[in-house]
């Protein structure tokens, strides 16, 4: 068969690997010159693989298949790389933490990580790369962005700019980078679309390490989740010990996240405050309810930049001035000091804030008056999408919207594959 695989990330890459010793003629179209340039992903940036049942998607990816998929990684390391990999588990059941966030109403996620680091993500994906471009039945095309799908006959047309290819059968992982591209199939096909209801928007938080030394050293990763008084369930991610907060470039926005390398590269801990907001019926377009509040961020802040605020100021909404102790790593050109609650929906807001208290009445430094908040953070779930409603043509990874992990995006592409042999 001629496959067309639309994305080089994750979950092409499980799909691919799984693929490769099949007798089939292999295109992959990569929007980003070369491997390194896509800067939205994991794979690119930080490198947290984590296994575990509750966290990851909504998919089921066999914990065997998780565990493949770590040593997958892993593998491509040089030996002394590999040995410094951190390794840690989320709220074991004996950790002392699990008693302390449960007695205060918070779910404790449970989850084993690697930490593989920034610094280090380059030289695993060119292994990857390396090993899958000796393939003969395998043929990359970067800077060949996929602008539109058509479903013809038993055929798969890709187009854009300049190009259009004919194919038996085609997996899109555009990621939630590729959320355009994903829109306008929806739009065109919608019986696709299985459900879509949900975003995830919040802030990224940063303070100093040592607010958090205790429970970056047991665990460097917590995960909790709260039911707040709102109705919204409200959780951490992406925790980043001594790292950095970065943007999120979009094609016509920026958002904010957080990203570490192996060794540290600051003397700030950030991580993610999301708030899940689910839809009702007639409403069907969560990400672009969370494009247009990132948007807006950009508009207050005057072009692609973020917001950033000190918690007091959110707190007593009003515009943040000046900083206090925490000095931001995002760099300055980045963001402008402003007022996050003229972004926020107040009942994000609201949510958000009754978790930071919560959340200090464990680690009691996470509600200090000038510890950092950028706006917006958002992950984007996309529509979930019926795979089974096309046999040749697939989504896998973020873009299906069953998967938000590289061990899930990475475990769906393989799954996708292991089902074409
Ligand atoms: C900054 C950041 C840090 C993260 N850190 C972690 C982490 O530590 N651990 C973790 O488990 N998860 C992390 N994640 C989430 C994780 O990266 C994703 O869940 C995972 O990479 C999804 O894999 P994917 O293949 O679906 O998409 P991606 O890995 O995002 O790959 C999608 C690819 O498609 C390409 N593309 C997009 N649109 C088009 C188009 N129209 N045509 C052609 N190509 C296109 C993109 O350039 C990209 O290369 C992070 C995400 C971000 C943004």
């Amino acid at each position: 068969m001629k496959i067309g695989v639309v994305g080089f990330g994750a979950a092409s890459i499980g799909f691919i690997s799984e693929i490769l010793d099949e007798d089939h003629e292999i295109h992959v179209l990569e929007r980003s010159k070369d491997i390194f340039s896509s800067s939205i992903s994991g794979i690119r940036s930080d490198g947290k693989i984590f296994v575990s049942e509750t966290m990851g998607g909504d998919m089921e990816i066999p914990l065997a298949i998780q565990n493949e998929v770590v040593d997958f990684y892993l593998e491509k390391l040089n030996p002394d790389d590999r040995r410094e990999v951190k390794r840690g588990v989320s709220f074991d059941r004996r950790s002392r933490f699990f008693d302390l966030f449960y007695s205060k109403g918070f779910e404790p996620v449970n989850s084993t990580f690697w930490h593989i680091g920034t610094d280090k993500l380059s030289s695993v994906l060119t292994k990857i790369f390396e090993e899958f471009s000796t393939r003969n039945n395998l043929k990359f095309h970067f800077g060949s962005r996929v602008d539109d799908i058509d479903i013809e006959d038993e055929k798969i047309i890709l187009r854009g700019e300049g190009f259009e290819a004919v194919f038996d059968y085609v997996v899109v992982a555009v990621g939630r980078s590729g959320h355009s591209l994903i829109k306008k199939v929806t739009d065109r096909y919608p019986e696709i679309v299985a459900s879509s209801n949900t975003v995830d928007i919040g802030v990224r938080f940063e303070i100093p390490d040592h607010v958090v030394e205790e429970i970056n050293e047991e665990m460097y990763e917590f995960k909790v989740r709260l039911k707040t008084k709102t109705g919204y369930t409200v959780r951490t991610f992406c925790n980043n010990p001594s790292g950095k907060v970065v943007l999120e470039n979009y094609d016509d926005f920026v958002t904010v996240n957080g990203h570490s390398n192996s060794g540290g590269s600051s003397e700030n801990t950030n991580f993610a405050i999301l708030c899940t907001t689910r839809f009702t019926e007639p409403f069907r377009d969560p990400i672009g309810y969370g494009s247009y509040i990132s948007r807006l961020s950009n508009i207050l802040a005057g072009g692609r930049k973020v917001i950033l605020q000190t918690y007091e100021d959110f707190i007593q909404t009003k515009r943040t001035k000046r900083l206090g102790r925490v000095k931001p790593t995002l760099p300055e050109g980045d963001y402008i000091l402003g007022d996050i609650n003229l972004v926020l929906p107040r009942r994000i807001s609201v949510s958000i804030t009754e978790f930071v208290e919560k959340l200090s009445e464990v680690i009691p430094g996470i509600s200090y008056p000038d510890n950092l908040m950028y706006a917006v953070e958002v992950k984007f779930y996309s529509n979930k999408i019926n795979n089974s409603r096309y046999k040749n043509l697939k989504f896998i990874g973020d873009c299906s919207g069953h998967t938000r992990s590289i061990t899930y995006a990475t475990g769906h592409g393989r799954l996708t594959g292991y089902s074409l042999k």
